[in-house]
């Protein structure tokens, strides 16, 4: 979205498919649900991108070589460049055996799930009393936080944190952290502690200033976990080996191997000894980052779309994909945000990220063969495929079929949960515009 508001800034027709109905990516499907302000505050920046009448917005499109429409398809058109701002929409696979036993989800599809995006919404994310979920960051507090506080079925007794690293590595904002710093078992935490104290002492870690550095509960005197409220633990130092399952195929232990901690280059990395530990857990949430689709047909190579290698002007070749085969740039073809690094931050980075990738854009199109087609075109394309595409306007339908549904249950906002529910919620709100 901001691509395209720059773009258009720039005096061009901007013509923008989406896989999704809504726009919005991860600021709306990722971003956690009762982030209320933030949300509401980036969709009103997404209306005010869309209102440019050089905008075009054709949602409900994905483009991939799986799909209705290809790269291939768009190039016909003969644009004067494509932008890739397609997030970081491949699982990350560890490859262990097991990964495929029910009851094991990657973070992003847990997360697109209760953030109500279709299809998530109606594939299997239940969970058991023991969750394991794989990862340090911000994306591990808001699953935590989903499954203790937020989730209307809470299943989770104890949510267990497997980190690869030390409590040093943690990764989370202690702002994010202070939502289900109440949860935390601090006499199993005190234990962890005690026991990983050799190898952090062994690498000059001083387990003293834990409370200053990531984990300031620590400077507040602990006290017995209150009886019946679900618990926080913390697995350091290990790395998942093999999930098992029980006989209705159900994840029922991780077995991990123990890590020891190595100082390489002043940042501190892992080992795994051959060691092993088992982990008693029903459900397993990997959040642990995630990597570019594949399935959409750009050159690909170690999880991320390969952009041009060229270090004469790196800060432009950053941007510009590239094809290895024929070592050249993919003329007029762009990635930005998490599609050209994945998982890398907060909104405001894939912001600034994709400004700066549209500057080169700008550039390119100064001398770029001109196009000349229009929206109208790529929309009756885009029918003739078969597909619902939905419009502008009827992003504006389905807000409003939406505010009545939030008013008619006194809630503060409502969102379907199912592609056809969006579409005919559509449908009738443009029915009743016309018999008004
Ligand atoms: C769980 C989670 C929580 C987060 N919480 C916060 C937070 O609290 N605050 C914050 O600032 N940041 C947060 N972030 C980070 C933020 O969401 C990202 O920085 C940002 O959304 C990345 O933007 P993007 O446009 O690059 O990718 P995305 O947001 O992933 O957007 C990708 C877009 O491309 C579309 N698309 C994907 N594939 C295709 C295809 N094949 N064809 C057509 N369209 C396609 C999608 O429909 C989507 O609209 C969070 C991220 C996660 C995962």
């Amino acid at each position: 979205m901001f691509a395209a508001q720059k773009i258009a800034q720039g005096g061009h027709q901007v013509i923008i498919l989406n896989r999704d109905i809504k726009p919005g990516g991860l600021a709306e499907y990722g971003i956690y649900p009762t982030k209320d302000k933030m949300k509401i505050g980036l969709r009103k920046q997404f209306a005010k991108v869309l209102s440019l009448p050089n905008v075009h917005y054709f949602g409900h499109v994905p483009v991939s070589t799986q799909a209705a429409v290809s790269i291939a398809d768009l190039q016909q058109f003969g644009p004067s460049a494509i932008v890739f701002a397609i997030g970081a929409q491949g699982t990350k696979k560890l490859g262990l055996p097991g990964e495929e036993v029910t009851g094991v989800y990657a973070a992003k599809d847990f997360v697109y799930s209760y953030n109500l995006l279709p299809p998530f919404t109606s594939r299997d994310f239940s969970t058991g009393k023991r969750v394991a979920i794989v990862g340090m960051g911000n994306v591990m507090v808001d699953i935590a936080r989903w499954l203790l506080i937020d989730a209307p079925v809470k299943t989770a007794e104890e949510v267990v944190v497997v980190a690869r690293r030390g409590p040093f590595e943690a990764k989370f904002d202690k702002k994010e952290f202070d939502y289900i710093e109440e949860f935390l078992d601090r006499r199993a935490f005190d234990e962890e502690l005690r026991r990983i104290q050799p190898q952090l002492s062994a690498i000059g870690q001083d387990i003293s200033k834990l409370a200053e550095e990531t984990f300031p509960v620590l400077a507040t005197p602990a006290t017995e976990h209150p009886e019946g409220k679900a618990r926080l633990r913390f697995r350091f130092l290990c790395s998942p080996q093999a999930i098992h399952a029980d006989s209705e195929g159900r994840i029922d232990q991780l077995t991990v191997a123990e890590n020891v901690l190595l100082e390489r280059d002043g940042s501190i990395a892992c080992k795994a000894t051959d060691k092993f530990a088992a982990l008693d857990v029903d459900t397993m949430i990997f959040a642990i980052g995630d990597v570019a689709d594949p399935a959409v047909g750009l050159p690909y190579s170690r999880d991320s779309y390969v952009i041009n290698p060229d270090q004469t002007d790196p800060k432009r070749a950053a941007y510009e994909l590239f094809d290895p085969q024929s070592c050249k740039v993919l003329d007029g073809m762009y990635a930005v945000g998490w599609a050209r690094k994945a998982s890398d931050g907060l909104v405001g980075i894939a912001r600034h990220d994709a400004e700066v990738g549209a500057v080169h854009v700008l550039k390119y199109m100064e001398t770029a063969p001109e196009s000349n087609f229009g929206a109208a075109e790529v929309q009756k394309f885009l029918e003739r495929k078969g597909l619902q595409v939905v419009t502008k306007p009827d992003l504006e339908s389905l807000a409003r079929a939406e505010e009545k549904q939030a008013q008619k249950l006194g809630a503060l906002w409502f969102k379907f949960a199912e592609d056809n529910a969006m579409l005919a919620a559509i449908e009738s709100e443009k029915a009743n515009a016309v018999s008004v």
